[in-house]
């Protein structure tokens, strides 16, 4: 699993339980999810996470690109909507839908995320997000203070982007993930997800826990993208953070896990991630 150190230190995630619809819920039941990301020539990335939100039971999903020339309808998947400059958005909209950031983001997505880390109260800060804050103190005072105003954050770092934030570097990070998570956790008052062949999850005052599900076919672009979208389309009103990033990595390994029982070998594609993890659920 690629974790030796200090690995008796977390419990291994267990597996989720299913949570069945009621008959009288409706879309408006289930939340709304935007995606903010997709700089020029990264577009896919936030239509990615976009579309694994709505497999995993967002109500409605919104992707709202950082490029301004982009188009706001991905043709193959007419469920999805798209919004310009959404993160400019009144609060009380910011803090009404799970917000996932980062996905393809570039370096325009600096500018989304003040708004953001200031209003969103469900907040996913991934890839060019993460590192966004990790070269700019002033976000992190911001990221900083969420958990104060009663805002909820999940970081789903890579093991490079935690070392970014860290201040440190990669193999420092890999040489023990669960204190590397730990120390991100605490910095920031986040729910922290540190991605990579046995992922872990920590956040302040819980002990870690060490994702038992996934696979090499993972290794592929696009599916951090699909776990971003996917975590914040189980993440809907009401629910914890904790609990939906630890389900979510479970999912997204377990559907990696059923395609190598099938006999997969090449890695997967992450738009069939999708199909796979929305046909298991
Ligand atoms: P990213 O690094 O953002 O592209 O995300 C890649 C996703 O695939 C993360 O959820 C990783 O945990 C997962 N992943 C990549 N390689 C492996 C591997 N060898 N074993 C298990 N999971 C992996
Ligand atoms: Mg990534």
């Amino acid at each position: 699993l690629g974790v030796e150190a200090g690995a008796e230190s977390a419990r291994l995630a267990p597996a989720p339980e299913p949570r069945p619809r009621a008959h009288v819920q409706h879309k408006g039941s289930f939340g709304d999810v935007v995606v903010v990301g997709g700089a020029p020539g990264m577009g896919g990335a936030a239509w990615l996470a976009a579309r694994a939100a709505l497999a995993a039971g967002a109500g409605r999903v919104y992707c709202s690109p950082l490029d301004p020339a982009a188009a706001l309808l991905d043709p193959a998947h007419p469920e999805l909507m798209g919004r310009g400059t959404w993160w400019r958005s009144p609060p009380a909209e910011l803090a009404a839908a799970t917000v996932v950031c980062g996905c393809g983001g570039g370096g325009a997505v600096r500018a989304a995320l003040p708004p953001l880390l200031a209003h969103a109260v469900r907040l996913l800060l991934d890839a060019d997000a993460l590192n966004a804050v990790a070269s700019d103190p002033s976000l992190q005072r911001l990221l900083a203070g969420r958990a104060g105003r009663g805002q909820q954050t999940i970081l789903t770092p890579h093991p490079l982007e935690a070392a970014r934030l860290l201040g440190t570097g990669a193999a420092e990070v890999q040489s023990d993930r669960i204190a590397a998570a730990e120390r991100l956790a605490a910095r920031f008052a986040a729910v922290v997800v540190l991605k990579g062949s046995g992922s872990i999850v920590a956040a302040p005052g819980a002990k870690p826990s060490l994702n038992p599900t996934g696979n090499a076919l993972l290794a592929s672009a696009g599916t951090g993208d699909v776990l971003a979208g996917w975590m914040a389309g189980g993440w809907m009103p009401g629910r914890e953070a904790h609990p939906v990033a630890v389900d979510a990595v479970w999912q997204h390994g377990r559907a990696a896990d059923l395609a190598l029982a099938c006999g997969a070998t090449h890695p997967l594609l992450a738009s069939a991630l999708i199909d796979a993890l929305h046909a298991a659920a």
